[in-house]
């Protein structure tokens, strides 16, 4: 029977099908669809990591997602596997995890189908999907296998060492977007060429560049004002002045150190100043230690707008703006809304800004797939003829319309979205049977004292609680 290639079922009171996989040999990873979660064994750590990579690594949804727990009963799992699986557990008793199971279930099952061919933006919804229904961080993990020394687990199964540059870009594109907030962890200095973080830092010869230097101390003596390297002052156990013949006794009393002085065994060269280099373990590049790139590694938390979009999942933003038109993209929305602020806070004008959305459950929009799409069109359609030629609209994740209304106040503005959303109601309950979509909308001020974040938290926020 295939099913016994894939493991044992693990006994569980719900009809969740979980399975205990402890040989990972010949698996296959295809395999993971048929069941909900997965406990792997720790027993055969290799076996296991390789399998856990398999599977957070996959561009097929329903297989990086699916929830794995990791059995272990002395707790020994490494950082970088425990990282990419869902709990670490002592025994298969289904309470040991069916809550953290639970969870990821739940949320897996908001998610809406997504699809683009676009390769970045497949692996920033992956991420925004994969936290979201972990309600997790986006946490670096040191590790001296890492190439940068830091490492985000699950991003950097998508990246070799040559393309940590495009690794960091998806990070910075997602924080740009405002779908995830940073927190600061640490700073880190890469190669310029190769991004390592494996630096071998060393002074070098200013004359010659040779890093063969020795370094002493510079010995002042008081009564006649030689300075000179401290080798030129040692004579058996004894330190005497070269210059006066004088015994040396107390440092502070009748010399001090002032300062080293370095001297190159390769071109005998004295300099009171060495030169400071820094040369990649990786790829060899000698370079200053100002050439070096500052990084700063944060951890990542998903905000409200990145929940949504990892909700409705993410779509180029180029084709959703020519797909729908009138509308504008989210990003440029953002600073239409930045630009409104600024507006009011120098007129004292009022102008508001809002949100139509409509809830749809995942399966009927993946089950009605181009039609669900042309009742959206419609909509779009619709809500442009319904405000005003100088109002900005933009749609966010196949299921929001945003709007910022110039010069209109909240009221007026709520008024409008709910002629909107009766119309709305009424269109999609006659093109779609038993849909169960419902709309909803919201309306605010855009006042001097909210951000623009604010305001689309606020909406979105009130958006998600139904
Ligand atoms: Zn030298
Ligand atoms: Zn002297
Ligand atoms: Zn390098």
């Amino acid at each position: 029977m295939a099913i016994t290639q894939f493991g044992k079922r693990v006994q569980t009171q719900s009809d969740k099908e979980i399975y205990f996989i402890s040989d990972f040999r010949e698996l296959d990873v295809k395999k993971v669809v048929i069941s909900d979660g997965l406990v792997l064994d720790y027993a055969d750590k290799d076996g296991c990591f390789s399998f856990l990579k398999l599977i957070r690594s996959s561009s097929i949804e329903s297989i990086y997602l699916v929830p794995v727990f990791i059995l272990s009963l002395n707790d020994d799992v490494d950082e970088f596997t425990r990282a990419l699986s869902d709990g670490v557990l002592k025994s298969l008793q289904e309470e040991t995890f069916e809550g953290s199971f639970n969870v990821i279930d739940q949320r897996i099952k908001q998610l809406q189908t997504s699809d683009t061919n676009d390769l970045v933006i497949r692996i920033q919804n992956k991420v925004l999907r994969y936290y979201y229904t972990r309600q997790k961080r986006m946490t670096a993990i040191t590790s001296t296998k890492a190439h940068t020394g830091y490492t985000y687990p699950l991003l950097s199964l998508h990246y070799q060492n040559a393309n940590t540059e495009d690794m960091f870009k998806i990070i910075d594109d997602l924080e740009a977007k405002e779908f995830v907030r940073p927190r600061y962890e640490d700073v880190i200095h890469l190669c310029s060429n190769c991004y390592s973080a494996f630096i071998n830092y060393r002074e070098v010869c200013s004359k010659c560049g040779s890093s063969d230097l020795y370094m002493e101390n510079l010995i002042h003596h008081f009564v006649c004002a030689k300075v000179a390297p401290e080798t030129d002052f040692v004579q058996g156990n004894q330190m005497v002045c070269p210059k006066c013949n004088k015994l040396l006794h107390h440092i502070g009393v009748d010399y001090d150190k002032p300062s080293v002085v370095y001297t190159c065994n390769s071109c005998g060269h004295h300099s009171q100043e060495s030169v400071m280099q820094a040369v990649c373990f990786n790829c060899k590049t000698v370079q200053s230690v100002d050439a070096l790139i500052e990084k700063k590694i944060n951890n990542y938390e998903l905000t409200v707008l990145g929940e949504e979009a990892a909700i409705g999942g993410l779509a180029p933003e180029e084709a959703r703006e020519a797909e729908l038109p009138g509308f504008v993209g989210f990003s440029t929305f953002n600073i239409f809304l930045k630009y409104e602020i600024e507006r009011i806070k120098a007129s004292g004008k009022v102008s508001s800004v809002g949100i139509l959305s409509l809830r749809t459950p995942a399966a009927v929009s993946s089950n009605l797939g181009v039609k669900y799409q042309n009742v959206i069109n419609e909509i779009a359609d619709f809500i442009k003829n319904a405000t005003f030629a100088t109002d900005i609209l933009s749609f966010i994740n196949n299921n929001s319309f945003l709007i910022v209304s110039p010069d209109t106040d909240k009221l007026r503005l709520e008024s409008t979205l709910k002629n909107i959303q009766k119309s709305v109601q009424k269109l999609l309950d006659s093109n779609i049977e038993d849909a169960n979509i419902t709309v909803k909308i919201k309306a605010s001020d855009i006042d001097n004292v909210k951000s623009h974040n604010d305001l689309i938290n606020e909406l979105l926020e009130t958006n998600q609680d139904s």
